[in-house]
């Protein structure tokens, strides 16, 4: 019935395949805008303006200054930095955008060999592996540690990435459901018996995959309880944590340290560098066991050209950085400023009525559309009131339950998120997406 709902309707209806396609169409402007400057926290966002002069159609562009609520710069990196930005143009100048060359032949340069020691000290594991992409990492490493015979047992939300990799390890796959241990539990209970040795049971191997901060739900992972199953069970743990190392706990060091857990009960942590280090890229920490056995049998390390060197540098010295290793307590401070943002923007959505899923001291906070015929409306009305979303969807996720998904940064000052959510505030009021009563209001 509502305007902006206008001609949807039918992807209501269930006819998700020719619908989804007809709304994309509609809506394509939402998706992929241009962007004209860095990811920071404003940015230049390209518009395509179509006018009508004459009945000939113009077509021209526009810079509009946003603020940026949609990007994973958790802690402010990719923004020129007073000691990252130097180096990384020194790291330019000496070894060049690339290194022309896979790991095992001229690929690994003195920056990669640094950058995987300083990670694996800094999420507590043995060694590590980078590699030149974070989706890469999980779709060509799950593949290598199991195949035919094994068993991987996935969270339903699990990325793209591991639902691929999963796919092409040829492993048998079973899903539980989100975040739930009782029912890993039950899904393992289902495969295995508690207590059977692992040479005794149907599977070569089992891996638990999980992620710490689920990206499209903005929701800890529950990893202290699925840990205590996997090992009830004797199954390994694979714990991807894009979107949670660098960003949340006391030192950086991601939903372990929030949750008290130890590395060590991690069996292969992954993650990528693309947000909170504010560079490209991905790694893999394990046991040296591990991290040998791949740099020995991993295709992607074996014939994939390496991390370009300056995304190296910016790995290392952002890390360096969190760690006060530059000679500054920056690091520090920009943790304790992302917490503090997060958990403000995300009680003052919710004091507005808004419902907003994801746990507290997640900078990724999803705003519940439900119905993607909003989408353009919420999109649309928030860039024109300067303030840049990300909208998501089907396949990304169920059809109706589609979202807008802010990012926080630790380099949004209190008046960016203030004029943010007076923004969201009027749109959510424009597009019908306040499902909760305001607390005032009832009074
Ligand atoms: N894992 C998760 C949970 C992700 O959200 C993403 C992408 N955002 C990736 C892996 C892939 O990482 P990248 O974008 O760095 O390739």
């Amino acid at each position: 019935k509502s305007k902006d709902l206008k001609g949807y309707a039918p992807i209501c209806l269930g006819l998700e395949d020719f619908y989804t396609r007809r709304l994309y169409l509609r809506i394509q402007d939402c998706f992929g805008r241009p962007i004209a400057s860095a990811p920071d926290s404003w940015i230049d966002v390209v518009e395509r303006i179509s006018t009508d002069n004459n009945k000939t159609l113009q077509r021209t562009t526009n810079i509009n200054k946003c603020v940026n609520l949609g990007s994973y710069n958790y802690l402010g990196f990719a923004a020129a930095d007073e000691y990252c930005t130097p180096l990384v143009i020194e790291s330019l100048k000496r070894y060049s955008p690339s290194t022309c060359s896979v790991r095992v032949d001229g690929g690994t340069t003195k920056l990669h060999a640094e950058a995987e020691e300083l990670v694996a000290r800094f999420v507590g594991k043995p060694a590590a592996i980078t590699f030149g992409m974070g989706y890469v990492t999980n779709s060509a490493i799950i593949p290598v540690l199991i195949g035919k015979g094994g068993l991987i047992i996935s969270d339903t939300l699990n990325h793209n990435s591991i639902v691929n990799g999963a796919r092409a390890s040829g492993a048998t796959i079973r899903v539980f459901q989100h975040n739930s241990p009782s029912h890993l539990e039950e899904v393992l209970r289902e495969q295995i018996a508690e207590g059977q040795p692992r040479t005794h049971r149907p599977w070569k191997k089992i891996i638990v995959v999980v992620e710490g901060i689920y990206s499209m739900e903005g929701e800890l992972c529950n990893l202290p309880e699925i840990i205590a199953v996997s090992k009830k069970y004797k199954a390994y743990t694979y714990l991807d944590e894009a979107h949670s190392i660098g960003a949340i706990g006391k030192t950086g060091r991601g939903v372990c340290e929030l949750l008290g857990v130890d590395p060590a009960d991690v069996d292969i942590m992954m993650g990528t560098f693309t947000k909170s280090f504010g560079s490209c890229g991905g790694y893999i920490a394990a046991s040296k066991e591990i991290i040998q056995y791949l740099k020995y049998t991993c295709p992607a390390h074996i014939y994939a050209t390496s991390m370009s060197p300056p995304a190296v540098q910016q790995v290392i010295s952002s890390i360096k950085v969190i760690l006060g290793e530059d000679g500054s307590n920056r690091g520090a401070q920009k943790l304790a400023q992302i917490r503090e943002n997060s958990n403000f923007f995300r009680s003052e959505l919710q004091k507005m009525g808004f419902e907003v899923l994801g746990d507290n001291d997640s900078p990724v906070m999803p705003i519940m559309l439900y119905n993607p015929a909003k989408i353009p409306a919420f999109s649309r009305e928030c860039l024109r009131q300067n303030v840049a979303v990300v909208t998501v969807a089907f396949p990304a996720t169920p059809l109706l339950l589609a979202r807008a998904r802010i990012c926080i940064s630790a380099s949004h000052t209190r008046e960016d998120l203030i004029k943010s959510l007076e923004v969201i505030s009027r749109v959510g009021d424009l597009v019908g997406i306040k499902y909760f009563p305001v607390e005032n209001e009832k009074a």
